[in-house]
């Protein structure tokens, strides 16, 4: 570190957002373009090398966080970006998109604000695009061998780009018509821009990636044969089985699923449509689920100027403070957070119905109600206790134009057919079986991602692909020098 003294006399500083009033008018990043790189040095300079990197071990991919942090207090982008590379394929896309684990273990977090890491890393990997640091970089000679990837999003991009870089012939399936997985069409613009994705996608091309969009495996092309055409086939198809709510009235019209609504407005992004056809605007939303899903439809209704937007979650509010008894440091605490959707919806005064970040906390759906033509039109819930009970007296009603499912995922869609033409085995939760070298029960298919670990995050499926890509290629040639972050039954210690 440049100063040691760094972490008692610069303050955390994060990287501004925009004003709301003007982020919601359009769908770009949420930050101020160019306000990071004057602050990152400082910032960077308040890891103390502690020594034990906690943070270390709290991230998933085993991002060399001291390490860059030292090299960015010292100007050194180039070094920075070789080391953040060497365990993060895409770090602009965690560097936006983690929760940041990293920062829960951070020793600086024990009495005082964690070191920004997250902004370091995003710091690092833009810079290093802009620097010419991330060029494509091909194998030195093929092996002969070749790799279906069936799913595009990070992890079937994360084990193609080590599986091409190790030398195998790759091609990687997708059945959606753009490549990218739920960072395509399940996360808007708002948090992470599409470019992002298509440069990375270049990058790999030039590096003899081969990419085959509107190809549903099971579907378009037989899951046997594409197994006999291959070497090995690695199945990173996702966990988009969404959950139901069954209650009274769920048949009515304009109640849909979080990921039916989302990939539309993403659409509209992409200049595919002009309106979505289940556009917010003018209405009155509810969205039912509190995690990252239900906020990412609250910053989109936001956007397209809905009258009003409710966020419903099952469980109490979280306190402002890590409870030490029970989730003690470094593990990821269950705090009291407030996204940019949340800061969005709370100034806008979109739900007066509801605390001032559009949240309402422990509340159950007991019934939608509709008008004369079936279309929903209110929302009534009543307020649970720990133990999910109603506390009686609390009913009430929300007005509903439009509702939003936002309840988590059981697993991988299996309307493709893919799991059933392979016969794979599946674990009682839903998703594929795997045993500890990424194999399932059809040999030569190995499976990552949310298929197998379930819904997850952007870092544990870069983590999936990294660590898949080194089975498959000690599969395919006896040994393997690729790293594998992790095992197949790793689970966060966080999050
Ligand atoms: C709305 C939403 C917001 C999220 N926000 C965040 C966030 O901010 N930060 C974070 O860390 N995580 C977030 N997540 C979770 C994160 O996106 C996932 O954990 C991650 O994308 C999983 O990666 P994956 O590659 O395993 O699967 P996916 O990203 O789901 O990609 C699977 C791909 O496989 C394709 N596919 C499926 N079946 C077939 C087939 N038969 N043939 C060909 N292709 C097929 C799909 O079309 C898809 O493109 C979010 C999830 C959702 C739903
Ligand atoms: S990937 Fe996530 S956990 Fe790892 S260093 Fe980046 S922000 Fe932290």
């Amino acid at each position: 570190m440049a100063d040691p003294k760094g972490f008692m006399t610069t303050p955390r500083q994060d990287w501004p957002r925009r004003p709301v009033e003007e982020r919601v008018r359009d769908w770009d990043e949420v930050y101020v373009p160019g306000a990071l790189l004057p602050i990152i040095n400082k910032q960077a300079d308040r890891c103390m090398d502690c020594g034990i990197p906690f943070c270390h071990d709290a991230c998933p991919l085993g991002n060399l966080i001291p390490e860059w942090n030292d090299l960015v207090s010292r100007d050194d982008w180039r070094a920075a970006a070789d080391r953040l590379h060497a365990t993060n394929n895409f770090p602009e896309f965690t560097g936006r998109l983690c929760p940041a684990p990293c920062e829960a273990g951070c020793v600086l977090a024990i009495n005082q604000p964690a070191v920004t890491i997250k902004n370091v890393e995003v710091a690092i990997a833009d810079r290093a695009w802009e620097l010419g640091f991330a060029p494509p970089r091909p194998p030195d000679r093929l092996s002969g061998r070749t790799v279906a990837v069936i799913g595009s999003g990070p992890t079937g991009l994360a084990a193609a780009q080590q599986l091409t870089r190790a030398g195998h012939t790759v091609a990687v399936f997708e059945k959606d018509d753009r490549l990218g997985g739920l960072m395509r069409y399940g996360i808007p613009a708002f948090k992470m821009e599409k470019h992002h994705v298509e440069r990375r996608i270049a990058q790999m091309r030039a590096e003899g990636t081969k990419f085959r969009t509107s190809t549903a495996v099971g579907r378009d092309i037989g899951a046997a044969e594409l197994r006999s055409r291959y070497d090995a086939v690695v199945i990173a198809t996702g966990a988009t089985a969404w959950r139901e709510l069954d209650v009274p009235g769920r048949e009515l019209a304009g109640i849909h699923q979080a990921m039916e609504y989302l990939p539309l407005a993403n659409r509209v992004c992409e200049g595919d449509l002009d309106v979505s056809p289940m556009s917010a605007t003018g209405k009155h939303v509810v969205i039912v689920g509190g995690g990252d899903t239900g906020a990412d439809c609250l910053g989109t209704a936001v956007r397209e100027g809905a009258a009003s937007v409710t966020q419903l979650d099952i469980y109490a509010q979280p306190g402002a403070e890590r409870d030490e008894d029970t989730e003690p440091w470094p593990t990821y605490p269950k705090i009291y957070r407030l996204s940019a959707a949340h800061e969005e919806a709370g100034a806008l005064g979109t739900a007066p119905a509801a605390d001032a970040d559009a949240r309402l906390f422990a509340a159950s759906t007991l019934r939608f109600a509709g008008d004369a033509d079936r279309q929903v039109k209110s929302l009534h819930l009543v307020e649970v206790d720990a133990e999910r009970r109603p506390v009686s007296g609390t009913g009430r009603t929300l007005p509903a134009d439009l509702v939003l499912l936002a309840l988590g995922f059981s697993g991988p869609d299996r309307t493709d057919g893919l799991v059933d033409q392979l016969g794979l085995a599946m674990e009682p939760r839903g998703t594929i079986a795997r045993d500890a070298g990424f194999a399932t029960s059809a040999p030569g298919v190995f499976a990552a991602g949310d298929a197998a670990r379930g819904q997850s995050l952007i870092v544990w499926a870069i983590a999936e692909g990294r660590a898949v890509a080194a089975a498959v290629d000690r599969h395919l040639t006896g040994s393997s020098r690729l790293p594998a972050p992790i095992g197949p039954h790793d689970r966060p210690m966080t999050v």
